[in-house]
């Protein structure tokens, strides 16, 4: 069997409790399924900084060139100074164009919407994030929004591209440009162009403002949507509370070359080294991972056990009306894949 190098950022916040969780689980399934991981593990942000006097060291940027996927927790980012975003710079960095976010419900979680089965694809380079702000004078600010052909184009194409391929039936552009006409207009305009090659597959467009109240309302109606930057930003945690919250809903950051798996949520500070926080969202990262290192075995294992864990309701976080710890829910888990 292949050992796959993976570079591992377990972040700060509660992102080393769910990476330790997350790595314990896919230990445990590697053992039953015959695969097996060589972890390459580095800090980012302040910690980075404290010890190496870069906020991204450049052996970490060696390692995802090199080892090409990446499993990454969360990294807080100052807010209005400081440094600038390590999860947009490395997503930048390795031209990962496209975020992949998929928001579907799990077993046992009681909701106000049930069996909710919707994907979430982010422009992850452009938009407001381009990171082009100026002070024209103390009293004025300006930040930029970009937005191009050939990012327009290519996320259009992975959304596309994965309705056609998984069955998908409705693909909706989100955006804001009866506004922003020459922005928000140019990514419709290649959006319905790229539509047009997918006759079999419905296309919409809809406003984000309007969409942020069609998703309470009736979610049902959405099946892939295709937005920029900033609104998939937005969108994927409003979602993410359709489900039950950001401590479930994982993402992909995809390039042509690389990836990095990471879950939507942040540091979340307010209960960082309490062992509370839920490890599912960056555990369902790791299982995109491993589908994209088509460890398929692994990836269903895993995806089994968690079901399992959630059907059966004993072991869960409290985010979700739970009372475990985040240890006991990952040994829950790995119980549940009979590794014990
Ligand atoms: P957050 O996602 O960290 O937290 C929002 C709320 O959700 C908090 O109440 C938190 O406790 C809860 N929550 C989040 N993840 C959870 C989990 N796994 N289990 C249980 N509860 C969870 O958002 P925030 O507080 O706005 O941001 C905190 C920091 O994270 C900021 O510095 C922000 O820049 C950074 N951030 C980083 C990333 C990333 O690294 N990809 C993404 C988003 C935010
Ligand atoms: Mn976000």
């Amino acid at each position: 069997a292949t050992t796959h190098k993976i570079t591992l950022v377990p972040g700060d916040g509660i992102g080393p409790e769910v990476t330790a969780a997350t790595v314990s689980i896919l230990e445990a399934a590697a053992k039953i399924t015959g695969s097996s991981f060589d972890w390459h593990t580095f800090d980012a942000g302040a910690d980075a900084f404290a010890k190496t006097g870069e906020y991204i060291p450049k052996a970490l940027y060696e390692s995802i060139e090199a080892n090409k996927v990446a499993l990454k927790g969360p990294v807080t980012t100052p807010i209005g100074g400081g440094f600038s975003s390590i999860n947009v710079t490395l997503r930048k960095k390795f031209d990962l164009y496209s975020n992949f976010r998929p928001v579907k419900s799990l077993p046992g979680i009681k909701t106000n919407y049930p069996n909710i089965d919707l994907i979430i694809f982010r422009e992850n380079t452009e938009d407001l994030y381009a990171g082009l702000e100026v002070m024209i004078n103390p009293d004025i600010a300006q930040s930029l929004k970009i937005i191009t052909r050939k990012g327009s184009t290519r996320i259009a194409r992975s959304a596309f591209e994965y309705a056609k391929k998984h069955g998908r039936k409705k693909v909706h552009a989100i955006h804001k440009a009866n506004i922003m006409k020459l922005s928000d207009g140019l990514f419709l305009k290649c959006c319905k162009e790229v539509a047009e090659e997918y006759p079999e597959i419905t296309y919409a467009e809809h406003i984000v403002d309007n969409t942020c109240m069609q998703l309470v309302m009736n979610p049902y109606q959405y099946d892939v949507i295709l937005t920029e930057n900033l609104y998939g930003d937005i969108l994927s945690d409003l979602c993410s509370g359709l489900i039950g919250g950001l401590g479930l809903v994982p993402g992909a950051n995809l390039g042509a070359d690389c990836a990095i798996f990471e879950a939507v949520h942040g540091s979340a500070p307010d209960i960082a080294g309490q062992d509370k926080a839920n490890p599912t969202a960056l555990l369902q990262s790791a299982i995109l991972m491993l589908h994209h290192l088509d460890e398929t075995a692994a990836a269903n294992l895993v995806q089994g056990a968690l079901e399992t864990v959630y059907a059966e309701g004993k072991s869960l976080t409290r985010d979700i009306g739970g009372t475990s710890g985040t240890k006991a829910f990952s040994e829950a888990v790995i119980a549940a894949m009979g590794a014990k």
